[in-house]
């Protein structure tokens, strides 16, 4: 065990940032955090989603689910926390409440299946109860409005050593705070790799286009009308091959749409971009209809969009040397992922805890810089890698149905296999509750990416399935709904969005 009093900056009051200033102040640590954006307004969960100016972050207002493997952390270090969510609001979804109906009356609970729960509530209501909630930890201070435009550091013999940060407070001037350890949880667009290889460092980026638009529109659901239920033939997430959707509960009677299309769809695209078209898909979706037809719910948001969507790793440490010492980059400044797999958050809350562990067991930056990378990589990069596969997949299964091709014409023998065994696992979770059960622990980051596949009666049940023929696995990943060419005749017949009227 080292001293545990060093004092830690830490760049970005983000959900990343925030989970790391409280995986720091656990442990004893002096720790300041740096905001560019203002503070979240006083009052309740509404007035956080409709008036806090959230530029620093631009997936703010996007829907967000926060899964079990975060949800655990959460509770077993944070109970209080966790209170504070469910009286902003916020829900429990059990794994019980996720299970099919063909597969409720014959459930019996299973050790562990009270781990895997999701937490559901509007990201705004995540990050000012998070936020309050850190704010209150007497070893931490948050400042807001507070610019990070530089960092302080030494070069000796190429190794740059980290010192402090340059802060500008409302376009004021800059001052430079020192600090032992700097944090940097400032997001995709952190400024520090450019900064570091201003220095002289070289930072590899593995960076992939998932070639997906997300599109989202908000809902509340009307006075005196109740959720539509979860269960049924149609669900309410899901994919018609040339869109994916999905319904997010929120808090407080909200809940959001997102609508998932590739690049190439680009009628689609544009469409979506109209909240009158947007509205029109999802009712000639079955799983949406029952959430969003205008007796049940009305919108309280536009439609708006999150586009260049990359998986990215960023690595810090090259040919055995570290980048920096005293610099550790957590978060979405680090590693990012897919928002359709929801895992970021909880990379993000792993990432911190990971980081504040390590502090406290070693003393030496050079050491420090070089475990975090390796801890780093063993238990984030086996999450990056498998959402890596599940996007070319995406890609490819995408570019099949938009050229006419089927899932038979996939060229060469492994990729067909590979692809049969993908099917084959969607066909049993869909039946058989000891797959989907392993399916969900994976897909909750309980367990290392596809772990659930070492169990001898799961890989049996999978392997049966393939035999019963790919035809019918293949349908088990997609829901009921139009086909593309009924989806687009649907939006020809929409109102034209009011720009085009006018032209
Ligand atoms: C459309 C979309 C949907 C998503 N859905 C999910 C989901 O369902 N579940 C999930 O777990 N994840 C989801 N994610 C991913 C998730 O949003 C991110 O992984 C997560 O927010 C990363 O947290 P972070 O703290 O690293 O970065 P951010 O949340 O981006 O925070 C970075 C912070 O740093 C601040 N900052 C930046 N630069 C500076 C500077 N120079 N000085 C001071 N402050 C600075 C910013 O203002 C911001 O507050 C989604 C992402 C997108 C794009």
């Amino acid at each position: 065990m080292t001293e545990t009093k060093e004092n830690i900056g830490v760049i970005g009051a983000g959900i990343c940032g925030l989970c790391t200033a409280l995986a720091l102040s656990s442990k004893g640590y002096q720790v300041t955090v740096y905001e560019r954006d203002v503070a979240p307004p006083q009052g309740d969960a509404d007035q956080a989603f409709f008036e806090w100016q959230r530029r620093g972050a631009a997936q703010f207002r996007h829907p967000h689910a926060f899964l079990a493997v975060m949800c655990n952390l959460m509770q077993q270090n944070y109970p209080e926390l966790v209170e504070n969510f469910w009286e902003a609001g916020a829900r429990k979804v059990t794994f019980a409440e996720m299970l099919p109906d063909e597969m409720k009356e014959s459930y019996v609970p299973e050790p562990g299946d009270d781990e895997m729960w999701l937490l559901m509530c509007r990201r705004a209501t995540m990050e000012t109860v998070l936020r309050r909630y850190v704010e209150n930890r007497p070893n931490v201070t948050i400042n807001n409005r507070s610019n990070i435009v530089g960092m302080e550091a030494s070069v000796e013999e190429g190794q740059i050593t980290v010192s402090g940060i340059k802060l500008q407070i409302e376009r004021g001037d800059t001052e430079t705070v020192l600090h032992d350890v700097i944090v940097d949880a400032s997001g995709r667009n952190s400024k520090f790799p450019g900064w570091l290889t201003d220095l002289g460092a070289t930072i590899d980026v593995e960076d992939d286009d998932a070639e997906i638009v997300y599109y989202t529109r908000h809902f509340k659901i009307k006075p005196g009308e109740k959720e539509p239920p979860r269960s049924g033939k149609d669900r309410s997430a899901g994919d018609l091959g040339y869109i994916k959707f999905g319904v997010f509960p929120g808090d407080n009677g909200h809940f959001a749409v997102i609508l998932c299309l590739p690049n190439h769809e680009t009628e689609l695209r544009e469409a979506v971009k109209d909240p009158e078209r947007f509205n029109q898909i999802c009712c000639a979706i079955p799983g949406l209809y029952p959430w969003v037809n205008e007796d049940k719910a009305i919108p309280t948001t536009s439609s708006f969009g999150f586009g260049n969507i990359h998986a990215v790793w960023k690595h810090f440490v090259k040919e055995g040397k570290p980048v920096a010492q005293n610099y550790f980059a957590v978060g979405d400044a680090a590693v990012r992922t897919n928002p359709l797999y929801g895992r970021g958050c909880s990379t993000g809350i792993i990432h911190a805890h990971l980081l504040a562990d390590l502090l406290t067991e070693k003393s030496d930056p050079l050491e420090r810089a070089l475990e975090f990378d390796r801890r780093t990589e063993d238990r984030l990069r086996p999450v990056f890698e498998m959402s890596l596969r599940e996007d070319k997949q995406g890609i490819n299964r995408a570019k099949e149905i938009f050229e006419g091709r089927t899932f038979n014409d996939n060229k060469g023998f492994k990729r067909w296999l590979r692809a049969a065994f993908g099917d084959a696992i969607a066909g049993a979770s869909r039946e058989k509750i000891h797959v989907l059960r392993g399916a969900m622990r994976s897909f909750n980051l309980m367990e290392r990416p596809g772990d659930f596949l070492k169990d001898p009666q799961i890989r049996w049940t999978i392997l049966r399935y393939m035999f019963r023929g790919r035809e019918r696995n293949n349908r088990a990943r997609f829901q009921r709904g139009p086909k593309r060419h009924e989806m687009l005749e649907v939006i020809s017949k929409a109102p034209a969005p009011v720009e085009d009227q006018a032209a």
